[in-house]
């Protein structure tokens, strides 16, 4: 085996686990000002408004908005959540941001070390968590996150192996004429267009059942793109994880969400009916209304669970396969 691939095979097993403060502050930091820009590619972006120029301007009172007030979470803090001018309030969205993107930097530097992982991982929650509060703030998945994203995607295959299942299985049964690491690293891309592949063809199909269904778009094809971009990170074995917990957790959300509403709708009407029987079958009529118009932001859902996976999706899956082979 030669030495550069000896090396990415032991890099892939082997996530590294002294922290040394000092890089982890440096990163932690530049975590918050990725954060900082996020939060002006969720605002801008649905808008069609460029991310580079022209600087930042509070909403309310439309000045420049000095650089002293736009301090990662610090100035946030300070200023107590309002403009510094006209006291227009800022949605904490903007802290909540900064303080995730720092989090997900620090925890893959933990997670992965000073290694290429970290940048790769890094890059995908950057654009995942910013695909998250857009879809629900605006209930849109801008392709200027997910196209990139899909290539950014494709493009670390190269560096840092996706080790899914083209690369476990084919080498035995495929003689490749190239030298061990180039075929290492392009059973890797294999993986990664496979994943991007059957994650925005699960998501598609999907849709289109769900359309014929209930006759209404319940999946966009923002959510096709996204899951591509997922798919070309993380390959088919954490694409399929990642949409089989989203499901999970978007139709249990939907169902408490009906219930809720059921509930506090038989009580409102409760008051206003003697007959608590009429009261409980409004009240049903209301959740079965919300039900029907309600349209839920699957891309939160699908993110969130992308994230899930990039951290203990693997280790679910060893011990989810050790009850069955
Ligand atoms: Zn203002």
């Amino acid at each position: 085996m030669c030495a550069w691939k000896r090396e990415w095979r032991l890099r892939e097993r082997t996530p590294q686990n002294s922290v040394d403060p000092l890089y982890a502050s440096a990163i932690g930091f530049l975590g918050l000002a990725f954060g900082s820009f996020l939060n002006v590619c969720i605002y801008r972006l649905p808008l069609g408004l460029s991310v580079v120029t022209p600087r930042s301007k509070c909403p309310g009172c439309k000045q420049l908005i000095a650089f002293y007030d736009n301090l990662p979470v610090i100035s946030w803090m300070l200023l107590r959540g309002r403009c510094r001018r006209c006291r227009t309030h800022i949605s904490p969205r903007y802290l909540f941001v900064e303080l995730l993107t720092g989090a997900l930097f620090l925890g893959c530097y933990a997670y992965f070390g000073l290694t290429l992982e970290t940048v790769k991982y890094c890059a995908f929650g950057f654009l995942l968590l910013g695909l998250i509060f857009t879809d629900a703030e605006t209930k849109l998945l801008p392709d200027k996150l997910t196209l990139p994203g899909l290539g950014l995607g494709v493009f670390f295959s190269l560096l840092v192996p996706v080790h899914d299942l083209a690369s476990q299985f084919l080498p035995g049964m495929l003689n490749l004429p190239f030298s061990a690491d180039i075929s290492a690293r392009l059973l890797s891309l294999l993986d990664s267009l496979l994943g991007a592949a059957l994650g925005a063809s699960f998501i598609y199909g999907a849709g289109a059942v769900y359309l014929r269904w209930r006759g209404a778009e319940g999946m966009g094809f923002g959510d096709v793109k996204l899951m591509a971009m997922v798919g070309a990170f993380l390959g088919i074995k954490l694409t399929i994880f990642t949409i089989f917990t989203a499901s999970l957790a978007g139709s249990l959300f939907g169902l408490t969400t009906v219930l809720v509403v059921w509930i506090k709708r038989t009580h409102r009407f409760a008051r206003r009916l003697a007959n608590l029987q009429a009261a409980r079958r409004r009240g049903w009529q209301s959740a079965q209304m919300v039900y029907r118009h309600y349209q839920m932001p699957f891309g939160v859902f699908l993110g969130s669970m992308a994230l899930l996976a990039l951290f203990v999706g693997n280790q679910f899956l060893r011990w989810y396969g050790s009850f069955w082979w």
